[in-house]
Parts: structure tokens; sequence; C-alpha cells
């Protein structure tokens, strides 16, 4: 909760203007302004006065409530409805939708820094037209909720959802899921569509040398190196153990095998020592596919041909890329 900002007390408002509702406004403990149907602010209460630092002297009379809320110049949800532009919300938002029982109300959701407070804030708001008996549109009311530890708390889940929690790295669960989109897509789109399969060599040696806290560690070294070879849509995961995948979209195979070997002398360049081996440091063997995905063919042939090609990466020495065979190629 927020400490209550000592704010200078606003100057008295003509008893004649306010109603009944106006003094209820006021007091409610949920931030909201009205804005009438000439743009100016008619109503600012103690509580939108608490969230955003201004007091309501400041806004009252004026259109410059925007600034409470932003840096620029940009219209708030309630001057989006006066204006009849709440078109123009999936731009200005993170998420809205249109609410009311005539879709005639806009709620929206955003991080705002607030100017005046200098606070990072979530806020959802609720903009609803006010309509005289004649249905004539005479003013706006905008209603803004703090929800920063919800949203907080949401990114939180998503975190323990999506994450490997050692290295960071996207888990299991959304390496599955991102593979069924980018296979979904490169289906939509006739494109190619590459998988790595990276595995630390000789890892149970290096656990024995070094403990299991000494291979966790070795673990996040190597997930930071593949994962800075790695281009924005480009999704580089913990698949198990000491194993990692590299989804790489819109990638042919020739490209797959760069992407390839630039992760494998990312890993032999940090120079862990891994003295046992045959080549005495850390290093990683990766498999590598590539579909161009068919109604019949699925994601799991993908993974099988480059754990296939893994397999050989291993059985030719270690510390080395592996392509599938021709036959191999011509199932995915
Ligand atoms: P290869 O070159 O054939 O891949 O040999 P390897 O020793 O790497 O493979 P193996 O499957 O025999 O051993 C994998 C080891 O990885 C065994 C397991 O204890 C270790 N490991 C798996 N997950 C973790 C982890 O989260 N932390 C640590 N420290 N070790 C792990
Ligand atoms: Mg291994
Ligand atoms: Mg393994």
């Amino acid at each position: 909760m927020n400490s209550p900002l000592r704010l200078p007390m606003p100057p008295a408002i003509p008893e004649h203007q306010h109603g009944f509702a106006f003094k209820l406004l006021e007091l409610l403990a949920i931030p909201t302004f009205v804005v009438d149907s000439r743009g100016k602010v008619i109503l600012w209460n103690r509580a939108c006065e608490r969230l955003t630092g201004v007091p309501a002297y400041e806004v009252l009379g004026t259109a410059e409530h925007w600034r409470c809320f932003y840096e620029r110049a940009r219209p708030t949800a309630a001057d989006l409805l006066l204006q009849g532009r709440s078109a123009e919300a999936p731009g200005l938002y993170e998420r809205w939708s249109l609410g009311g029982e005539r879709g005639q109300s806009l709620c929206a959701e955003s991080w705002y820094q607030l100017p005046r407070t200098g606070h990072r804030r979530y806020l959802a708001i609720d903009a609803s037209p006010v309509q005289d008996s004649e249905g004539r549109l005479i003013a706006c009311i905008e209603t803004v909720r703090d929800v920063t530890e919800e949203k907080q708390a949401r990114i939180a889940l998503e975190q323990l959802a999506t994450r490997d929690g050692l290295t960071g790295l996207a888990n299991r669960r959304c390496f599955d899921q991102t593979l069924q989109g980018e296979w979904s897509r490169a289906q939509r789109h006739q494109q190619p569509l590459s998988l790595l399969m990276v595995d630390v060599d000789n890892f149970k040696q290096y656990n024995d040398a070094y403990g299991h806290v000494g291979g966790d560690t070795c673990l996040q070294r190597i997930a930071a190196a593949v994962a800075s070879e790695m281009r924005t849509n480009d999704l580089v995961a913990r698949y198990g153990g000491e194993e990692f995948a590299v989804i790489l979209p819109n990638q042919a195979l020739k490209g797959a095998a760069i992407v390839a070997e630039r992760i494998r002398c990312r890993v032999e360049a940090l120079q862990l020592p891994n003295l046992g081996t045959g080549q005495r440091v850390v290093t990683v063997s990766i498999g590598a596919a590539t579909a161009l995905p068919g109604v019949e063919s699925l994601p799991a042939q993908l993974v099988a041909t480059a754990d296939a090609a893994l397999y050989r990466a291993k059985h030719m020495g270690r510390n080395r890329i592996s392509l599938p065979l021709a036959d191999e190629a011509a199932q995915v």
C-alpha cells in the first residue's frame, strides 16, 4: 500500500457545482476522474491525487490530465472515448478490451512511469461514457486501479512456468510449446525450421571431478555461451540434465550448421578444464536437423532426427557437429 501523500488542500469548489454523487466520487477509494465533453477535467478525486501525486486544483478545469500519467502528450482512455478514437487503443496499451452493455466502455492495462511520483506502476483503467437523458455524450468517467502487485505475481508465475531455475533458459515445457508453435508457423509460411540438440561431453566426469555445485556453475556458463549466439527469434532451452535444444525458425540446414559450429567453438573457448577427457576442456556435441514442415509430418520427427545426429557426433569422438543422413532428412 502507498502511504498517503501530504497534499496542499485544493481550493474549495462551489457547492452548487457538486451534487451528492460528486461528493461520493471524491471520497471513493478507487482513483477516479471525470472529463467533460470539451475534454476538461471536472472531477479528480482524492485517491487519484494519492496515486498520481497531482493535486486536484492543478488539473481541474484543464485538459492537461495526461501529464499526470505520461511524460509526452497522448490521449487518456477517457479522451479516446470522448473523441471516438477507441480504435487506437491497441497501439497505446499492453492489453485492452471494449466493455459495458453495448461495448461503449474501454478497459485497458499498461505499465506507467508516473511523472510526479516517479513510481513505475501497472494500472488497469476503465473509461465509460456518461450520457444525458437524451443519450448525448456529456462526459467520460475513468477509474484507475493500481494492480502492480498482481501483475508482478503473474510475471513471477509465468517465469516459474516457462524458465529453468538453474540456467534461466526456457524450460522443457516452454520448448515443447514453442516447437509446436514454430512448426505450425513454418507450415503456414512454407519456411524451413531447424533444430539443434546440444549435449555436454563427458559431463559425468566433470561432476565427479568438481562436484555437483561445480557442475551446476559449468552448466550456467555453457547456457550463457549458447544463448549468446542466438538471434531474436531463436529459442534456446534446457532440454534436460546437460542437454540444450535450440529452435531456429526460418533457418535452412546450411545456416543451422553454421550456428551449431559457432556454439561448439564458443563453448570450447570458455576453456573450462575437464582434465580426464581427450579434449581436456569442456566441450559439446551437437546434432542438427531441418524440416520443411508438411501436413503429414510431426515436430517429434525433427527432434528424433536431431537426436540421431547428436548420437553420431558422440560416436565420431565428441566435440563436433553432425548433420542428418540423407534418408533421415527425407523422412522429416
Ligand atoms: P556424453 O559425452 O556421452 O554425453 O557423456 P556424459 O558423461 O555427459 O553423459 P551421461 O549421460 O553419462 O552423464 C550426464 C551427467 O550429467 C550425469 C548427471 O549427473 C549430470 N547432470 C545432469 N543434470 C545435472 C545438473 O543439473 N547439475 C549437475 N551438476 N549435473 C547434472
Ligand atoms: Mg553428455
Ligand atoms: Mg546427455
